[in-house]
């Protein structure tokens, strides 16, 4: 598939308030700093349709762009940890997990994760939240570029360790992607677009 045309829509934080044109939508999400914005903007083709963490002050919403007038791109915000007394405990903000369980038009849920590093905990943990909650997902292994293409096979088959050991019976689908270089770029839009045809 070739974007053609992508349009930013709406910003909100409440999930009632999304579009309701019944088309299909893809979510993409991470920890902040893992390159969201970067691959959006390389999906897209469009340089400043999401925002790059360089400029300050992003918000923190459920942002729709209408791809080819038939499906929605959703950016929702990076997640993170809140320290509770002694022990850390993953924050996913009420609205965002109000978004995967209320939202009917969401298809597939891309969970972005940096190639560079281990497992993290809030990610395991947020991708055991989406397979409890039925939720459709794929991993995209981002950023990379900044290591070789052995050590990115290497992480990629000790995060299935990983994966594995937390509980599912098999690493889910996943892309390995560059920003810089638009790497991965056909196979995350051809899945799109072969789900899309469903
Ligand atoms: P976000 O906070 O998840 O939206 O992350 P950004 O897209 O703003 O990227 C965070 C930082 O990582 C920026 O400095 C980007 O230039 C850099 N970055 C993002 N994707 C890539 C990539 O594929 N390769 C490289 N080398 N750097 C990247």
């Amino acid at each position: 598939m070739k974007i053609t045309s992508a349009e930013f829509i709406i910003s909100n934080s409440d999930v009632q308030k999304c579009p309701n044109e019944p088309l299909p939508e893809y979510a993409f999400i991470g920890r902040s700093n893992v390159g969201k914005s970067s691959l959006i903007n390389m999906l897209t083709g469009q340089k400043k349709l999401a925002k790059t963490s360089s400029k300050p002050g992003k918000t923190q919403l459920i942002n729709h762009f209408k791809i080819n007038q038939n499906w929605f791109l959703v950016d929702l915000p990076g997640y993170g940890y809140a320290k509770v007394s002694k022990s850390t405990k993953a924050v996913f903000q009420k609205f965002i997990t109000e978004y995967f369980e209320k939202r009917e038009q969401l298809v597939c849920a891309f969970v972005l994760i940096d190639i560079r590093l281990e497992a993290q905990k809030i990610d395991l943990e947020f991708i055991n939240y989406l397979g409890e909650s039925g939720v459709p997902f794929c991993i995209i292994f981002t950023k990379a570029d900044k290591i070789g293409k052995v050590k990115a096979q290497q992480n990629i088959a000790a995060y299935r360790k990983k994966v594995l050991a937390n509980g599912w019976e098999e690493m889910p689908q996943h892309f390995v992607t560059s920003s810089l270089d638009n790497f991965g770029k056909d196979e995350v839009l051809t899945f799109i677009d072969d789900v899309n045809k469903q």
